[in-house]
């Protein structure tokens, strides 16, 4: 099952979407995720009709740095014995066709395609094996930085945590099988592809290591890192992220 936020007549709106069609269910996504039954349904509306909002509002978003095989091997690192983890704002989140804005600061903002876990509950100390039970389900995030600034500073946070850094969507796949083709376009030309098969640290993996140094809140990401490929944009470049089985989040690069 797809699940979407929407803007529709002024009201934030939430359903299940099937193809171009958008069902308006009456319940938020996040008791969506864990109280089925509540799921009623009501009219259809046609996606295009409507402005598609992130899907989770999280309170924070959890990423995660080198964790594909692929990635590794083109910088030419050895494989992380644990992850490597930081931390987005919320204030970056943007939604589906929304524009990234290029920071006066930086010259070289680069694209990072990823695969992302959204919580479903309060998660604190949960075991890999048990962490199903606390993914609501999965989305895209495109893991904007600021690259020039990243490599400067020694700390990470001023590159990854401007304003429309961390576009999230378009939906939210409650029901994902674990390997799934990854890719990104830049104006249309492929840039990255990958397999999320290629991670070092799976999902749940890294439901166990995050939740055991702190509480993931419902509505929570862990954006799970970028495969090889990684490069810049510029002002007017169209980026797209497409997870396979999830779908394709799409974003403009703005003044
Ligand atoms: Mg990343």
């Amino acid at each position: 099952m797809k699940l979407v936020r929407f803007l529709d007549e002024g009201k934030n709106k939430s359903g299940i979407l099937e193809d171009k069609h958008i069902t308006e269910i009456s319940c938020p996504i996040l008791e969506a995720f864990n109280e089925s039954e509540k799921i009623s349904q009501h009219g259809t509306l046609d996606i295009n009709d409507v402005k598609l909002l992130p899907p989770v509002s999280p309170s924070k978003i959890v990423c995660v740095g080198l964790n594909y095989k692929d990635h590794a091997e083109e910088l030419n690192m050895d494989l992380p014995d644990e992850p490597v983890i930081f931390i987005k704002p919320s204030t970056g989140v943007i939604g589906h066709l929304d524009s990234i804005i290029y920071p006066s600061s930086s010259n070289q903002v680069d694209y990072e395609a990823e695969l992302a876990v959204v919580i479903s509950k309060k998660t604190y100390q949960v075991k890999e094996e048990d962490a199903d039970d606390y993914i609501g389900g999965y989305t895209i995030v495109n893991d904007v930085t600021a690259r020039d600034l990243q490599q400067k500073d020694v700390q990470w946070t001023r590159a990854k945590s401007f304003d429309t850094f961390c576009p999230i969507g378009p939906s939210i796949e409650t029901q994902l099988e674990s390997k799934q083709e990854i890719s990104l376009k830049l104006n249309g030309k492929v840039k990255q592809k990958s397999n999320t098969s290629n991670m070092i640290f799976s999902a749940q993996e890294l439901v166990e290591f995050i939740s055991n140094i702190m509480t993931l809140n419902p509505g929570d990401i862990i954006s799970t890192g970028t495969p090889p490929g990684v490069g810049p944009m510029q002002v007017d470049d169209t980026v797209e992220v497409e997870v396979e089985g999830i779908g394709i989040l799409k974003n403009y690069v703005k003044k």
